[in-house]
Order: C-alpha cells, then structure tokens, then sequence
C-alpha cells in the first residue's frame, strides 16, 4: 500500500490553528490589543463595526514594524518576544506564542499598515486567508494599524455560530475593559458602528475604574494593598453595601493580566463572609504581582486560566488581606472575628481571661505570613498559671451537696451530676466544680486527635460500605490538600475525583453519621487563614474534628458518661481551656457558698 500520511499545507494549519486563538470577535479585540500594548503603545483606538463581525481594527502609536518583520508576523510561530523556551518563565509581553496574527490572516481579511519611527515611509499588507495579495509602500503614521474585516469568511459554520450583535458587543467591551484596567497608563479610545464608547484618558487605576464604571463608584471603592514574601495585592474591592445580586465587576489580575480563578474568587467572597449574603457577589479590582517563575501561564490558548505554585497560601493571603482592609476601613462594623482570634493564637491560653470578646474586633496588624511565633511542640502542654491545676482537684466523692441535684428517681450516690444537660457538676474537697460539658469534650478529643496525628498512630475502622460525598471542584481541591493529614489521623479514602470523595475508613473517635458535618467544617476551617506550616494545618485539624464530633449542650449524659468525662478532662494536658480558648469548667468553693448564706 502508498503512503497515505502528508503534512497539510500551511494555510490549513493555520485554520485549524486559528480556531483555539479566535473564537469570537472579542478574541480578535483582545490579540490586537495586546500587540499593541507588547509595541509600547501609549494611545491605542479600537474599532469595530457590527459587534465585530464586519471590522476589527486596532490603531496604536507604538514601535511599528520593518519591512520584514511586518511579513514575518504572519509566519506561525513567528514573534519577537522569546526564542527560547526559558523565555516562557519569563514573560514580560502579553503575547509570545506567535500564533495570533497568522491565525487571523487565515480566517477574515487582513489589512496591516505600519511604520517605525526611524523609517520614513512604511509598509502596507493585505492577506485574504493566509494567502499576500499585497505588499506595497504606503505613507502612515508611526505605529500600526490592523483591520480585520470578514471574521470567519471562509469557515461558515463559525460565522454561523456567533451569538447576537449584543452578546458579542457583550464580550468585546469585557475584553476592552480588562485590557483598560491593565493598563491605566494608555489612552484608550473605542468606536462602536462610529459611535463612542470608551475614551478613558490615561491615568491611575482609580480613575481608571471610575472612567470605566461611572462617577458613582468612586465612594465604593476601598483600596486594597499587601506586600508578601509570595505576592503583592493592589487595588480596590466595593464596599459590601454595592456587592451585586448577578456576578459583575470581578477583576483578577496576575502580573498585568486578566485571569479567571474560581478558586481566588471564592478567597474574595470569604473576605466579605458575614458583610453579604450568599447570594451577592462582592465587586473588586485585584492585581496581584507574583515573581514570574511562580506561574504558569501557557496552560491555557487564550491564557485566561494559570497555574499558581502555591494557590493555596495566595488564597489565603487574598482573604486575609481584603478582610482586614474592610475591617480596616471601618466598613465590617460587624464582623465577627471571634472565630479568628480563637484560631489565629492556639496556644496562649495563658493571656486569654474567658472573658467576654468586645463585639467590635479587628486585628489591624493581623499579617498570617509576616513571621508568626510557631510555638513548639512541647510549649502546646506547658501549665497554665493562675489557674486550679488538676492535683487541686480531688478525687470525686460522693457528697450531700451533689444530691441536691439528683432527681428523686435518681440513684443518689452518683459522683456526678447533669445541670441543664449543659455542665456536669462535681464535689471537689474545695467545694464544687461545674464543667461545661461541649467545651469539655472538645478538650479531650483536640488532644487525643493531635497526638494520634502528630505521632501517626491512628486507629482506622474500615467502612463495610465506602461513603461517597459530594463537593464542588474547588472543596474537593482542598480536601485533596488535606489528604495526608487526614489519613495520619485514620481516614482511608478510596479516592478524590473531581466531583466526590469516597470514604472507606474512618477514625475510630467518630461515627459514620458525623462524617459530611465533619467534612463541611474542615473545608470551611481550611478556608480561613491558617498560617502555612503543616503544624498549623495538623492543629486546624484536631480542632475542627474535635469541634464537628464533640457532645454538644443540651445532650444528655448517663453517669458513666459523666464520669468519663470528668475523668478524661482532668487527664488532658490542659483542662482548662477549650480548643477555641473558652473555659471548660469553673468551681464554687465552699467559701464562697458559705459567705452567701
Ligand atoms: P506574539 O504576540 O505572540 O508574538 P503575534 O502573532 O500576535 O504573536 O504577533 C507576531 C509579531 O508581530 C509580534 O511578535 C511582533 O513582533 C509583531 N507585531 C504584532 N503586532 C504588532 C504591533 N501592533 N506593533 C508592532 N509589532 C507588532
Ligand atoms: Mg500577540
């Protein structure tokens, strides 16, 4: 038999390749635009003619191109920005893969003009589907001039496929807009059918963005600005009040680019927890600065996704960083930052009085990745001063006073007693004890479920039938994170997909039925800021599942249970405090009872 294999001609190539750089109109806008911008433009002009489909043109007065090189730009794989694939680590230019202009000359008709400032007369050229029908001397401006007319000329089925005028007028003024808010330094004009749409004079970003987006926005906007070992952040997010019902202005830019991260977005969203309901969606404006070599942007043709080295800590940076601007700019009245303070100092128990939190608290220089004390592992367990230590506390007896509280039906030489199904009250020799039986339990399962972890000696029940929970993408992403440390303290998984997680063992402390509860909490704990050191994530964890599994207030306990509880808490290391640095149980001393009679 012949040989069957050929290599297709190039104008095919470019067809085919075209179809991942040009979508839709919008994407013409969009490669133009950063050609322009990579040229050093300080002026560039949009315009188009019915949403796009009859003429894209971008007119910039930047660099301009030889003679040669304005016949080279064509060429696949032809560009000026890298040569070698270093060069893709990094990138200064918004463009680099050399696809753009040959993956429009194959589909619309092309009119270039351009001219360099050192030449006196420039160079024009016309391509129809790949193929030069021009190349002449043309008097032109310094710059370049690119019209795209025809979009889809010669592919039917694409032009065929294009949405409404407006849907796709839609998707160029998006474009339009990213570029704009990129780049706050270049005058911007745009021109739809010859009408104005934008002119947006250069300036900074806040002018930017109310140029954009109109007057009224200047009184919403709260200025966001972090600079971190990892990342800086800069720009603004809308004050709760103006969040959206329908997902509007959300803005993330990475080294200058536009880019869509459900994941960064959701970092955003948690800033705003407690300041918006759910079904709004806050406004912002954010510009993130990471070293180059920390991305990759070549994941994606049209370059809108990227990947981070370390998303998880930029998530939390975002969070952390547009919470305390909010805080900072008195906007969070509110904000309940209980949960946080309890989180942020596990350990210094010594300086918390269970007193009461003001209900207004904002730790103004609360930074999670400016250098945090990590205490020791030993320090967790050191005493507690000025407090009754457990040797005060004598053994249970049974005493008059308990009986007090014993129902009739009751056996009354219990040692113990159930107030409320609340605290589990006790005769110490010193008077009496009151143990608030959540807290309590709490304790004692943080430091059983730490210690299991941090030595890894977990007891695992496998499951008779695996359980599978759903969660969306990005839960599943940080459950995948946790995936180790969840197996050091006895879960087993047989798998993490993208839309489940299926179960097959789990650790001996819980119960099946606790399971999705148990999982909700370590995904919501895991999205607030936990410093990133795996010590801190393992603590995260042993509180969290010790919060989700714990007896909670209003449970009844039988006496055994009672006993053990008591018995347990004055075996943890230290009794007197929850996890979350609430008190777990205060006494009445004799004294003090007998002052009140
Ligand atoms: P890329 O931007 O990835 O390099 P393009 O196909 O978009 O690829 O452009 C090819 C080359 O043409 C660019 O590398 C640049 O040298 C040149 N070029 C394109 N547009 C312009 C412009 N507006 N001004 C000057 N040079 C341009
Ligand atoms: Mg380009």
């Amino acid at each position: 038999m012949s040989d069957i294999i050929q290599l297709l001609p190039d104008h095919v190539a470019n067809q085919i390749a075209a179809g991942e750089v040009v979508q839709r109109p919008a994407s013409v806008v969009k490669e133009l635009l950063e050609n322009a911008i990579d040229a050093g433009a300080t002026i560039i002009k949009l315009l188009v003619k019915d949403a796009g489909k009859t003429l894209v043109q971008v007119i910039d007065n930047g660099c301009g191109m030889s003679n040669t090189d304005a016949r080279m730009s064509f060429e696949r794989h032809a560009t000026s920005k890298i040569n070698k694939a270093e060069d893709l680590f990094n990138l200064q230019t918004k463009g680099f893969r050399g696809e753009a202009l040959a993956s429009i000359a194959a589909i619309a008709h092309v009119e270039l003009k351009t001219k360099q400032e050192s030449d006196e007369i420039g160079t024009q050229i016309i391509i129809e589907g790949s193929k030069v029908i021009h190349q002449d001397p043309v008097a032109t401006p310094t710059g370049t001039s690119i019209a795209v007319k025809n979009l889809f000329y010669n592919i039917p089925a694409r032009r065929n496929f294009l949405k409404s005028d407006t849907v796709e007028t839609r998707h160029i003024i998006d474009e339009m807009q990213r570029i704009a808010l990129a780049h706050p330094s270049i005058t911007f004009f745009m021109y739809h059918n010859d009408n104005e749409v934008y002119h947006l004079p250069a300036s900074n970003l806040k002018k930017r963005i109310i140029a954009i987006f109109g007057k009224k926005t200047n009184e919403k906007l709260v200025p966001i600005h972090e600079e971190t070992e990892l990342l800086t952040i800069d720009g603004f997010v809308a004050k709760p009040e103006f969040a959206k019902k329908k997902r509007g202005e959300q803005f993330f830019f990475v080294n200058n680019r536009f880019i869509k991260s459900a994941y960064l977005n959701h970092a955003v969203k948690m800033a705003f927890e407690g300041l918006i309901s759910n079904a709004h969606h806050p406004t912002y404006f954010l510009f993130l600065n990471v070293p180059t070599d920390s991305i990759d942007i070549n994941i994606h043709p049209t370059k809108t996704e990227i990947k981070f080295d370390n998303e998880q800590s930029l998530y939390a940076i975002i969070r952390a960083t547009v919470k305390h601007s909010l805080g900072q700019y008195n906007v969070a009245p509110i904000l309940d930052f209980n949960r946080d303070s309890s989180m942020d100092t596990p350990y210094k128990y010594k300086d918390i009085k269970p007193s009461k939190e003001p209900s207004v608290k904002v730790d103004r220089s609360f930074n999670p990745f400016k250098s945090q004390d990590t205490p020791s592992w030993e320090s967790l367990y050191t005493g507690i001063e000025n407090n009754p230590t457990s040797t005060e506390i004598e053994h249970i007896e049974s005493s008059p006073e308990t009986s007090l509280f014993t129902s009739d039906a009751e056996v009354s030489n219990a040692k113990t007693q159930q107030l409320h199904n609340k605290y589990v009250v006790s005769a110490i020799k010193s008077g009496m004890v009151f143990i608030h039986q959540a807290r309590a339990h709490q304790r004692i399962l943080y430091e059983e479920f730490l210690t299991k972890m941090t030595v890894g000696e977990a007891v695992s029940q496998t499951l008779l039938f695996p359980i599978k929970l759903q969660f969306d993408s990005s839960d599943l992403m940080l459950l995948k994170n946790l995936q180790e440390d969840l197996e050091s303290s006895g879960f087993q998984f047989d798998g993490i997909s993208d839309e489940n997680i299926v179960i097959k063992g789990i650790p001996s402390q819980i119960e099946e039925s606790q399971l999705s509860r148990i999982f909700e909490d370590l995904i919501a704990a895991e999205k607030e800021e936990i410093p990133d050191t795996s010590f801190s994530h393992i603590d995260y964890m042993a509180k969290t599942l010790a919060k989700s599994t714990a007896i909670r207030v209003g449970q009844s306990l039988n006496n055994k249970e009672q006993e053990e509880l008591v018995d347990s808490l004055f075996s943890c290391k230290e009794p007197n405090t929850s996890p979350f640095g609430q008190a777990c149980f205060t006494t009445l001393t004799l004294e003090e009872i007998d002052n009140r009679l």
